[in-house]
């Protein structure tokens, strides 16, 4: 018999339950144990919900209440000193070491551990830095308490962990660790953890567990072999029988070791990848490992063509036999929002089209039935939804797809290179050397946010909510002029989310109302979703710049959110590549773009902040996607005359492995991301130089600390070390939008006296 699996569930709750919960334990509002409580109805809700679904196979031990990854490291006992120092309780220790924690009257005052991406997607774990001396003690074995929770609620789960090399690969490295140090090297020392959970598992009579190893899907993971080998023939003979998972990608030539480890069963991702199961099939064919299909997407949103998937998993039937086949998530559900049943808004045409979580668990469910020769109802109607989809897809807009088709290499390019580019715009913006800018948005205060909601009520006239907004631009002009800055922005205030905002003006998008999807810690977006071809019908942002600059003499930077940086933050349609409806973003941009300048606006930002994050996870992928980012980029910037600016913005990410094509962007400023990672950065800039403009940011702005004017002119001597002083732009690293007008007062103050010292110095 085929059976079905999920390899994990959104842990935010039904209606946010779990931020709201935490974020009122924060606020001192509700104790610990009612916290816990909370934590415990959601787990309970979710094992129900997959069990009533129909899910044979189903995790636990991944519910968290900040991070998975975090979660482990606490749970092994990685504590670093400057956290465990506090004599917090375990729980604030664990809030602590992901968000930080400040208390002046006790004198706390830590900062979080670093967050990064998780693998290509827009989830951030939390990565506790390792030393050489990092030891390793089991605090506490959350798998096993939470499967004897499911138990008690008469659900048997499959506890998931991740595998201890993609830990090892995936926490930091201390900052007082040589050089050399990698934390792999620590994989004699947390073995014994790994054991010691895992014959915990099997003498409470755990039958299976999931231990996720996702870093198989990376180069890198290649020249592990020897280490897979260890780790699993150490784990095997302790442990209940391992899956072992491998979601986000291919496992490549990884398979070649893989498929001598003493493993139950491996899964593989096979909605990213359905290549990869010819030749996953044929190594695991003489082995005793069992397969699981990760077909239904953990990723995207659209139903699973189950008819389709019936057919691929009839071919590994075929080879292993339906005992040896499971049929599952291509990864946790974590990225996908819980259930389309509270979407009131969308219509049914829509609502059929989709599966969240919910339904996803349904698909797995159905797909196995119809597998084991029983295709329910519930095939029936999906092969129906499926065909109507597909004849929704039939009906494109033929002038966009026209549009697209007939792109010419002209149209990717700036009229002139940039020396003459550059001559042009000083003429006609007339900026200082180390001119000052800012990346856009300014403080969204309490007042914005409440007019936005009483406009989306009906509660004012849009009237009253225009002149609201142009009351904050006035204020954001006035104090740009007081302060002194060169290059000036609006602010941002109209804008409820760089992404939704272009997204609810553009055709081809809709919406969900409750679509959450935990970003970080109790940060959730709700991306929007591309249906069909996507077209510009008006100007998105002209009025708001146009009456800006009308409010100064200074130069006003016109925003917008770049093609590449919509599509990654959005859920693309399946139908149709990437790379055409990044394209079709570029042509819509492209037209505001060169609206923009006919307005009178002599500089235009475009953000590409997550330019890097799309990148694919097997290098021998880059240069495809990279062609296609830069060119989406540069169509949607190109359509202006050689006076007008073009910026670019970057965050986010370490961007020395793409800087290549952040100088291929042919952007005339970028402003960068650079004061956090110690200005690592710099060195790229060494290593690589760069031709363009270019404002590294000169000042945190994810703290509410304000940089003294000092430390700003450090940076910038540390800058034109490596830079030429007539190229660079004094800025900070990211959008003020989450700060107060106090602190930004302050730090842009500072900023720009330390910008006219670099002026007389540098001369
Ligand atoms: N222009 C945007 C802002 O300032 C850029 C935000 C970002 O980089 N994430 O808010
Ligand atoms: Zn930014």
């Amino acid at each position: 018999m085929v059976q079905s699996a999920v390899l994990g569930y959104p842990r935010i709750g039904t209606g946010r339950s779990v931020k709201k919960a935490i974020e009122s334990y924060w606020a001192g509002k509700s104790t610990a144990e009612e916290l816990q409580q909370v934590a415990k109805n959601v787990r309970k809700e979710r094992w129900e919900s997959m069990k009533n679904a129909g899910v044979d196979i189903i995790p636990s031990g991944e519910f968290t209440l900040y991070d998975q990854l975090l979660d482990h490291s606490y749970n092994f006992g990685v504590i670093p000193e400057r956290y465990a120092s506090q004599n917090l309780s375990g729980l604030d220790t664990y809030f602590a070491m992901g968000r930080g924690r400040q208390d002046k009257a006790k004198g706390v005052d830590v900062v979080a551990c670093e967050m990064g991406k998780f693998f290509d997607s827009n989830y951030h774990v939390v990565k506790v830095p390792h030393s050489p001396n990092t030891t390793f003690k089991l605090n506490n074995n959350q798998q096993l308490a939470e499967y004897e929770e499911a138990k008690a609620l008469g659900i048997i789960t499959r506890p998931v962990l991740f595998g201890p090399i993609t830990y090892l690969a995936l926490v930091a490295k201390s900052r007082d660790a040589p050089a050399d140090f990698e934390p792999l090297s620590l994989l004699d020392n947390l073995l014994p953890v790994y054991k010691e959970l895992l014959q915990q598992l099997k003498d409470a009579g755990v039958e299976s567990v999931q231990i996720d190893e996702p870093i198989l899907v990376t180069d890198k993971a290649e020249a592990w072999g020897a280490q897979y080998k260890k780790v699993y023939e150490a784990l095997a003979p302790v442990s209940p029988k391992i899956t072992l998972t491998t979601p986000y990608g291919r496992i490549g030539k990884s398979i070649e070791f893989v498929k001598d480890l003493p493993i139950h069963a491996l899964h593989i991702d096979l909605n990213r990848e359905p290549g990869q199961l010819d030749a996953v099939l044929a190594a695991l064919k003489p082995t005793k490992i069992n397969i699981e299909l990760g077909i239904v997407s953990g990723r995207n949103i659209w139903k699973t063509d189950l008819k389709a998937a019936k057919a691929l998993a009839e071919k590994a039937i075929k080879e292993l036999g339906a005992d040896r086949v499971v049929v599952s998530t291509s990864s946790s559900l974590l990225h996908t929002p819980i259930s389309l049943k509270v979407e009131t808004k969308l219509t049914p045409e829509q609502v059929s089209w989709l599966a969240f979580a919910e339904e996803k668990c349904e698909e797995v469910a159905t797909l196995a039935a119809a597998l084991n020769g029983n295709e329910t109802a519930a095939f029936e109607q999906n092969t129906k939804d499926i065909a109507a989809r597909r004849e929704f897809e039939r009906t494109s807009d033929s002038a966009v797809r026209d549009r697209v088709a007939n792109i010419t290499e002209e149209q990717l390019s700036r009229k002139a290179p940039f020396p003459e580019r550059r001559e042009a715009q000083k003429k006609h913006l007339n900026l200082p050397k180390f001119a000052t800018t800012t990346i856009g948005s300014f403080p969204q205060t309490k007042e914005i946010r409440l007019a936005r909601a009483k406009f989306g009520k009906g509660e004012i006239t849009k009237e009253q909510y225009e002149k609201a907004m142009e009351d904050e631009i006035k204020y954001a002009v006035d104090f740009q002029e007081k302060t002194g800055l060169d290059l000036f922005v609006h602010g941002e205030p109209e804008r409820n989310d760089m992404v939704q905002y272009f997204g609810e003006q553009l055709n081809g998008f809709i919406f969900t109302q409750l679509g959450w999807v935990q970003s970080y810690g109790s940060r959730y977006v709700r991306p929007p979703i591309v249906v069909s071809d996507v077209s510009r019908s008006q100007p998105m942002t002209v009025r708001w710049s146009a009456y800006a600059q009308s409010l100064t003499q200074k130069p006003m930077k016109g925003m917008l959110t770049g093609p590449v940086t919509i599509l990654n933050w959005s859920f693309p349609r399946a139908d149709v590549s990437k790379e055409v409806q990044s394209k079709q973003l570029a042509l819509a941009l492209r037209d505001e773009v060169v609206d923009l300048a006919n307005a009178g606006i002599k500089a235009i930002q475009v953000d590409e902040p997550a330019i890097r994050e799309g990148l694919p996870l097997r290098k021998e992928d880059w240069d495809a996607y990279l062609k296609w980012a830069v060119d989406s980029f540069r169509l949607s910037t190109s359509g202006v005359e050689n006076d007008i600016q073009v910026h670019s913005h970057f965050c986010y990410s370490d961007f020395g492995d793409i800087f290549p094509s952040i100088q291929r962007l042919d952007a005339d400023v970028i402003s960068i991301e650079a004061s956090k990672a110690d200005l690592k950065l710099l060195d790229v800039f060494k290593a690589h130089g760069y031709s363009n403009e270019i404002g590294p940011g000169v000042y945190d702005i994810h703290s509410p600390r304000v940089p003294s004017e000092q430390e700003i002119k450090d940076r910038i001597a540390a800058m034109v070390k490596v830079l030429p002083a007539d190229l660079l732009v004094v800025n900070p690293d990211c959008g003020l939008k989450t700060r107060g007008w106090k602190e930004t007062e302050e730090s842009l103050q500072n900023l720009v006296a330390a910008a006219r010292w670099a002026r007389e110095t540098y001369a």
